[in-house]
C-alpha cells in the first residue's frame, strides 16, 4: 500500500509504498531527541513531491545518513543512506505519515546509544 506524510508545515510532502511491518525505535542521541519511529524502505519506494534542494540535512556521527528536515517547521520525515550492500535506502518517521497509529505498531527497541 501507500502512505502519505510531511512535515508539518506542508513543505515536505511525500507518498512511499510499501507494508509496515514493524518500526524501530533507537535510543541514540539524536533519534531519543526527536521521536523517530523507525522504517526502513529503498530509497525507490520514496515519492517525494517536494524539490529535494527544499528539504534541510543534517548529519553527525559517522556522517552515513542524511537526517533531513524541513527548515519552515523544522519536522524530520525522514532520513537518506545505504544500507551494508550499497543499496540506497530511506529511513522513514512514521510518526510523519497520515492515517498510522503508532501504537498500533510493533516496536523494536534498538541500542543506538549503546552500539
Ligand atoms: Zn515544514
Amino acid at each position: 500500500m501507500a502512505y502519505k506524510g510531511g512535515c508539518h508545515c506542508g513543505s515536505i510532502a511525500f507518498d512511499v509504498d510499501g507494508e509496515i511491518d514493524q518500526v524501530i525505535e533507537c535510543n541514540c542521541s539524536l533519534c531519543s531527541k526527536r521521536g523517530y519511529l523507525l522504517w526502513f524502505v529503498p530509497r525507490a519506494s520514496l515519492h517525494l513531491s517536494t524539490p529535494d534542494s527544499a528539504i534541510a540535512t543534517y548529519t553527525f556521527n559517522q556522517h552515513r545518513i542524511r537526517h533531513r528536515f524541513c527548515p519552515s517547521c523544522g519536522v524530520a520525515p525522514f532520513g537518506m543512506g545505504t544500507d551494508g550492500k550499497g543499496n540506497e535506502m530511506a529511513v522513514m518517521n512514521v510518526r510523519c505519515f497520515e492515517g498510522v497509529d503508532p501504537a498500533s505498531l510493533k516496536i523494536v527497541p534498538y541500542d543506538g546509544r549503546g552500539a
